[in-house]
């Protein structure tokens, strides 16, 4: 390997690093949860990026769901390019409602992974395991879910023994430990193997549940600042951003507001005349009912994508109806996996199929919930001062590791 070395990663350049690389995202991170911990005084060395680095706002994919928008960052293009947009999809070949966590719908290659082909010593730490397959796709090195720690293996991960590496018992699922446990990960790998690049993904169950300011949020920010700090003292370059922000989806008494749009259509189209998907729909629903501000919608051949687009426009609480065309210029995605119409739900709304077929009776708490266009901007944030960057270039999150290697 060269120091002169840059890479060229789907259209793009990377030139070798000259110190570690980490990469954050923080799922769920809205910017306001960052700002909040900062004023209450329990994120100290966020409030250093404030003086000493460079914080940046940037917008994130829509849908904004966490696969598209990971996967997004991890190769620098939009969903147009690496072809995973949700979690979820209609396979139009099969006929069949399926996953798309499994590498085969990878589109591109990742820059992790071409870092790691160029001799570079790489390192990826997710919390759930659904996104490991994904952000590990062909990339040599060690890559490892939070979730299944336990079962790691030199062989599949590149590493084994991670309890007593990182000194934590196997975090539940649903839990803040899932995050810490990434972020615990990645100070001991950073201290004990020194990755050249690192990539760490949190989980936002605590996000789902708590509000900016409340005190489980703050604690939860105060938890990753204790990490940040210690990733900055071992010399890495920090970008920090996050896949998608996070709003309340209720009414003034905390009541979920949900457009059932299946159960719409149904009466008002006809009876299997429809088909309504839910990108976020993922085996880990609990904290948000299978409930965001995203849905694409499937017509028979027979219906009008116009007439049906308009009877969508007229219920309250729908912010946008595009069509596939519209929807994949827009917002950048692969229009043979999204339906013939895209549907986007106002801030404070989501979109279900039929009611039937969401148990809201887990939500203990009122909805937090993602995947629309009030879900899109994020934080983009470095412990280094940034060269500049034109003022006409519209900022994405997916700019990440592109910034922390040109301008940190
Ligand atoms: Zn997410
Ligand atoms: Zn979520």
């Amino acid at each position: 390997m060269s120091n002169t070395q840059i890479l060229s990663v789907n259209g793009r350049n990377y030139p070798w690093m000259k110190q570690p690389v980490v990469v954050v995202c923080v799922d769920g991170c809205e910017q306001e949860y960052i700002n909040q911990a900062i004023q209450a005084g329990v994120a100290p060395f966020m409030k250093k990026m404030v003086e000493q680095g460079t914080i940046l706002g940037a917008d994130c994919v829509v849908p904004s769901f966490t696969n598209p928008n990971n996967l997004s960052i991890v190769t620098g293009v939009p969903p147009s390019v690496h072809g995973i947009c949700g979690n979820y999809f209609y396979d139009l070949d099969t006929k069949q409602e399926v996953m798309m966590n499994d590498a085969k719908y990878l589109r591109t290659g990742t820059i992790l992974a071409a870092f790691a082909d160029a001799g570079a010593k790489v390192a990826v730490v997710t919390a759930k395991d659904k996104l490991r397959g994904l952000l590990g796709h062909k990339m040599r090195g060690i890559c490892f879910s939070a979730e299944k720690a336990d079962q790691a293996t030199v062989e599949h991960n590149g590493i084994d023994n991670l309890l007593e590496l990182v000194g934590m018992p196997l975090p539940s699922v649903y839990s803040a430990d899932l995050s810490e446990f990434v972020f615990a990960a990645g100070v001991k790998l950073l201290a004990n193997q020194r990755p050249d690049i690192m990539y760490l993904s949190t989980t936002d169950y605590i996000q789902h549940k708590y509000a900016p300011g409340t005190p489980g949020a703050n604690a939860f920010y105060s938890m990753m600042d204790h990490y940040l700090t210690q990733l900055d003292t071992l010399g890495a370059v920090i970008g920090l951003t996050a896949d998608h922000g996070m709003n309340a989806k209720t009414d003034s008494a905390g009541q979920p507001n949900v457009i059932y749009l299946q159960d719409v259509l149904d009466a008002r189209v006809g009876v299997e005349k429809t088909r309504v998907i839910l990108p976020i729909t993922d085996p880990y629903v609990v904290h948000q009912g299978a409930l965001g501000s995203y849905a694409t919608v499937y017509l028979g051949a027979e219906q009008n994508a116009a007439d049906v687009a308009e009877q969508i426009r007229a219920i309250p609480g729908i912010e946008l109806v595009l069509t596939r065309e519209q929807a994949a210029q827009r917002f950048e995605l692969p229009s043979d996996r999204i339906g013939d119409l895209v549907v986007v739900s106002e801030r404070l709304t989501v979109i279900g199929t039929a009611a039937s077929r969401h148990d809201l009776s887990e939500l203990k708490l009122p909805l937090r919930s993602h995947g629309g266009i009030s879900e899109q901007r994020v934080p983009l944030m470095f412990n280094r001062k940034l060269a500049a960057i034109p003022a006409d270039h519209r900022l994405r999150n997916f700019d990440v590791f592109f910034l922390a290697l040109n301008n940190a």
